[in-house]
């Protein structure tokens, strides 16, 4: 038995969040582990939804639960928007990628996706309301599209101290090496 796998939470503007995500190839055991450990950090830290590169991997998988009813668990691996609908509405969101950081985005209520699971079986789901807000804040992550591209530029004013904050300690990290 090897150690179970402890993630770690990728903080904006860390380059890997601004990467498209590759496709997954290998599946099994391995990937599984990993999904386990994503739902893990996840929860750990509040989330309702976690995304590959929030934890400095470049593969596409998304995890996410929009009830916390651990039946209501959802993993998609290589996942692709097939379908969005619905009326587009206005609602609040945060990250785990931006603490601290919330911001109102415009998305369409309903979305319909294709994707895998760890097992690398198909599966295809509609979502609606707030299951599909945070499956669309999901998948924006795998094509490095962030919480900060969606803001308005009232938002991003209101929000401005703690994005400069989180450029300053990602600048002081690299510079401590
Ligand atoms: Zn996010």
């Amino acid at each position: 038995m090897s150690e179970a796998l402890e993630l770690q939470l990728t903080l904006y503007p860390e380059p890997v969040l601004r990467k498209r995500a590759g496709e997954v190839e290998a599946f099994g055991p391995d990937l599984e582990a990993f999904v386990e450990a994503m739902f893990e950090c996840m929860r750990k830290s509040g989330g309702v939804g976690l995304a590959a590169p929030q934890v400095g991997d470049r593969r596409r998988i998304l995890v996410f639960n929009p009830t916390g009813a651990p039946e209501d668990d959802v993993v998609l691996v290589n996942p692709e928007i097939v379908d969005r609908s619905g009326p587009v509405t206005l609602h609040e969101e945060g990250c785990l990628s931006f603490p601290s950081i919330y911001a109102e985005v415009r998305r369409p209520d309903r979305c319909r996706i294709t994707a895998v699971d760890a097992a690398g079986k198909p599966l295809e789901a509609t979502y609606e309301g707030f299951a599909s807000r945070v499956a669309q804040h999901e998948f924006d992550h795998l094509e490095g599209v962030l919480l900060v591209d969606r803001m308005s530029p009232a938002d991003k004013l209101r929000n401005r101290s703690f994005l400069e904050e989180l450029a300053e300690r990602y600048q002081a990290a690299r510079d401590r090496g």
